[in-house]
């Protein structure tokens, strides 16, 4: 989306997207589906029209701005917006679109109430259960809550927060602490008559814990094709997701590199016996992280080509000495490819040393539109 000099092509399967999402729906109440940060790197409008055709009613995104996208090309339902506004023109727009903006913070309140000029605007209430990052604590709430009593347009109908560690299932016991201090917050919104709908979940809470699912429920990665669980000992929990995005680019050149010749920037790697390798046009000027380096594979011709020396800019080589009839102009798969050498979103993630969710969003930067 944001680049438009590189060879690599990153593709996004919508149908798998699709097709994750009725998956989901199986385990969902009410689904909110997470399209924050452009869908995750696989195209905001995209996956949202696609999952609005298949019933999806409720969106979460990031900014602001992105919600006023989804509404400017016609999406209806509610839209929250996750990080709320952040002046008088976000909150505005909150308005003027009709969008839910989550409150974490005293002052957006009056922000909004001038924006809003008394006209009714419904809002969703960020509560901190242990994140520690953005949101109200059970000991805010009071506070919160009187100021609420004064800005009578703003009607609060949701209440949400975020586990820290539902993904890990050795750490179960952390995600029944913050469970424990939203029934807290709960108990205090009921004892001021507030009748509110409450969501707590993401995928892997969606997926692991049943019993916290509240009236609606966000799943953003699993969407995306991620079990939340891999490797761990609740894996069985997330299977049946399909994959949703490939990146392939163009094999430039092929050659041999003769025992004791070192090949790229730095001489990281040195040829131990004759090797073939293919010169691949993908390079970390297309967020293929410079960290690969020596480190990940390619698939090609549904076989893996390791990677050799340094990742440069536009330009990484790779082993083919078993993938013998590779030629320039072949395909090289970094992320998924055909057969049995396919890479997964979680091989590369484990390699470059990171998570799935980053991966799509760098390697989502490249998405032609
Ligand atoms: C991103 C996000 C989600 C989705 O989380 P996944 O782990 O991708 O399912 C849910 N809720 C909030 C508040 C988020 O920021």
């Amino acid at each position: 989306m944001a680049l438009d000099y590189n060879l690599l092509d990153v593709r996004v399967d919508l149908k798998a997207v699709r097709a994750n999402f009725k998956l989901l729906q199986g385990h969902c109440r009410g689904c909110m589906v997470v399209v924050k940060a452009d869908g995750y790197g696989h195209g905001l409008l995209e996956v949202a029209r696609g999952l609005s055709l298949d019933g999806a009613r409720m969106f979460a995104v990031g900014a602001v701005s992105e919600g006023v996208r989804l509404r400017e090309a016609g999406l209806p339902g509610r839209i929250l917006s996750l990080l709320g506004p952040q002046d008088m023109r976000e909150a505005k727009a909150v308005a003027g679109q009709n969008l839910l903006p989550l409150i974490y913070r005293l002052d957006q309140l009056q922000m909004l109430a001038e924006a809003t000029a008394g006209r009714p605007q419904q809002i969703a209430l960020k509560l901190d259960t242990g994140m520690r990052r953005l949101g109200f604590t059970p000991e805010d709430l009071p506070a919160l809550l009187d100021q609420l009593q004064k800005a009578k347009n703003l009607e609060p109908v949701l209440a949400m927060s975020h586990l820290a560690t539902a993904d890990d299932p050795n750490q179960a016991e952390f995600v029944q602490e913050q469970a424990a201090r939203f029934q807290q917050c709960r108990a205090q919104f009921e004892r001021r008559g507030l009748n509110l709908e409450y969501s707590m979940v993401n995928s892997a809470g969606l997926l692991g814990y049943p019993e916290l699912h509240f009236d609606i429920q966000r799943p953003g990665i699993s969407l995306y094709g991620v079990n939340p669980f891999h490797g761990t000992a609740w894996e069985a929990k997330g299977t049946g997701l399909q994959p949703t995005m490939t990146a392939n680019a163009p094999v430039l050149q092929v050659h041999t590199l003769k025992k004791g010749e070192s090949i790229s920037y730095g001489r990281t790697f040195t040829a131990e016996e004759d090797l073939t390798v293919a010169i691949v046009a993908m390079g970390y000027a297309d967020c293929i992280s410079r960290s690969l380096s020596n480190k990940s594979y390619v698939c090609l011709h549904g076989q893996r080509a390791r990677i050799l020396g340094r990742v440069c800019m536009q330009l990484t080589a790779v082993d083919v000495t078993h993938i013998p009839q590779t030629v320039a102009s072949d395909t090289a798969w970094i992320l998924g490819g055909p057969g049995p050498g396919a890479i997964t979103a979680n091989d590369l993630a484990g390699w470059w040393d990171t998570i799935p969710y980053e991966v799509f969003c760098l390697l989502g930067l490249n998405r032609r539109v």
